[in-house]
């Protein structure tokens, strides 16, 4: 058995870097360090979940094709649809995005990432009023106050705590115990558990504590007896230990961006973390769930100038989310194809869109079988990035890490598959133009 060595986990925005693989007649049989996650994503690559040949729908069946076949029926539907969609891209290298964001101009396209139905209104606010952000390495060696606010770390990204809570840094010899630990969530989770604090607020009502805290901070009376479900005093004892943190970090997920306010919860949250600075040193960190969504964003705005939901059906990029983004897409009708890579909106996206998807062609760039792929017209497979394709990817407070290749493949990773597509659609468009 050989042991592989630094191999980045590609599961989720932690996008841990220490794990060990064990490969033995070139399958990974085994892993030292990886979460019970990421562990299962590098034992499951063979087996009957995973597409190994490309497919193609005749009815209700799907038919073994070659690469070429299958490439030069998705160039078809691509060159040939008025406006396609291209989303997904949060599950693959920043090479293939790169390659990705020139095919839909080359097409144009829409190109919409997950952050679309995860961290938009995170992206939106930072447009809006900044982004205090520092790395992880910085958040281990020096905070000793970490908030988590509207995420349940514990579940969706399992050593998160371990090496920003529990860890022992430089300033933190102690690790946990040199920590105050808050947990912001209307639940009970396994990571309220673990807090010193638990704010367990009303549903929906993160705008109305955020902003009590910044009224508090700015030495405010707070005239009610409550706010969001927090008593005064409670409030008044957690303004107390932000202001009075030496190094202070707001981790914060989907449970706020999506609640009530969504961009304007970020918005406040952001503007509560700059005040702050005025007291001691914050900074915040979203909890990003895919393991190179960042890194799609980060592409993304290099290549057009915007993070995702991208039109290029004018020639020049256009940003607008709400009339961009898939969904609003889906749903109104106005787009006539899709192609979708490294995601699954068939198992997350809302019926109405689904119900468009089975009405329009669908190519799928999926290693896994999916409901997506169950939707599908043309099923192209790829080497999986980080275990037999290397890549580059964005870990969730913006730091790059290159990913290593494990295992051989002979299949094309993502990044060949794009650019023979490319190709062939920039031939069929120029013989449409002729
Ligand atoms: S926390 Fe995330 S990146 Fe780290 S091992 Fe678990 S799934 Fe992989």
């Amino acid at each position: 058995m050989e042991l592989v060595e630094n191999v980045v986990c590609p599961f989720c925005g932690t996008l841990c870097d220490d794990i060990i693989c064990k490969v033995e007649n070139n399958e990974i049989v085994g892993t030292i360090n990886a979460c019970r996650i990421g562990h299962s994503k590098f034992v499951h690559t063979e087996g009957a979940m995973r597409w190994k040949k490309p497919m193609i729908r005749q009815g209700d069946e799907f038919v073994e094709t070659t690469y070429d076949d299958a490439i030069e029926k998705a160039a078809q539907v691509l060159a040939n649809a008025k406006r396609p969609l291209m989303y997904g891209w949060s599950c693959t290298d920043c090479e293939a995005q790169g390659v990705g964001v020139d095919l839909a101009e080359k097409t144009g396209a829409v190109i919409d990432n997950t952050a679309s139905v995860c961290h938009g209104p995170s992206v939106l606010a930072l447009q809006d009023v900044g982004y205090p952000i520092c790395t992880f390495g910085e958040a281990k060696n020096r905070a000793d106050v970490v908030v988590y606010w509207g995420c349940n770390p514990m579940h969706a990204h399992p050593r998160h705590l371990s090496r920003n809570v529990f860890s022992r840094g430089f300033f933190r010899e102690r690790g946990r115990a040199d920590r105050t630990l808050i947990v912001v969530d209307p639940r009970k989770s396994d990571s309220s558990k673990l807090a010193d604090i638990h704010l367990q607020l009303d549903f929906d009502k993160d705008y109305e504590l955020l902003d009590a805290i910044r009224a508090v901070v700015h030495g405010k009376d707070i005239l009610y007896d409550e706010v969001a479900g927090i008593s005064r005093e409670e409030i008044y004892e957690v303004a107390e230990a932000l202001k009075n943190a030496q190094f202070g970090i707001l981790f914060f997920g989907m449970g706020i961006t999506h609640s009530r306010g969504k961009h304007r919860n970020i918005d406040t949250a952001i503007c509560l973390v700059q005040e702050l600075n005025e007291f001691s040193k914050w900074n915040l960190i979203p909890m990003r769930g895919h393991y190179n969504v960042t890194g799609f964003n980060q592409v993304c705005t290099w290549e057009s100038g915007y993070p995702y939901c991208v039109d290029f059906s004018t020639g020049e990029p256009r940003y607008n989310p709400g009339e961009t983004g898939s969904n609003d897409l889906l749903q109104n009708k106005e787009t006539d194809a899709m192609m979708v890579i490294a995601s699954d909106p068939g198992a997350h996206f809302p019926q109405r869109s689904l119900e468009r998807m089975a009405e329009i062609p669908v190519i799928a760039i999926e290693p896994h079988r999916t409901p997506t792929t169950e939707m599908a017209d043309i099923i192209i497979p790829p080497a999986i990035v980080g275990m037999e394709a290397e890549g580059s990817a964005y870990r969730m407070e913006g730091v790059p890490i290159r990913m290593r290749k494990v295992v051989e493949s002979d299949l094309l990773s993502d990044k060949e598959i794009l650019e023979k597509l490319r190709a062939r659609v920039v031939e069929l468009k120029a013989a449409q133009a002729k």
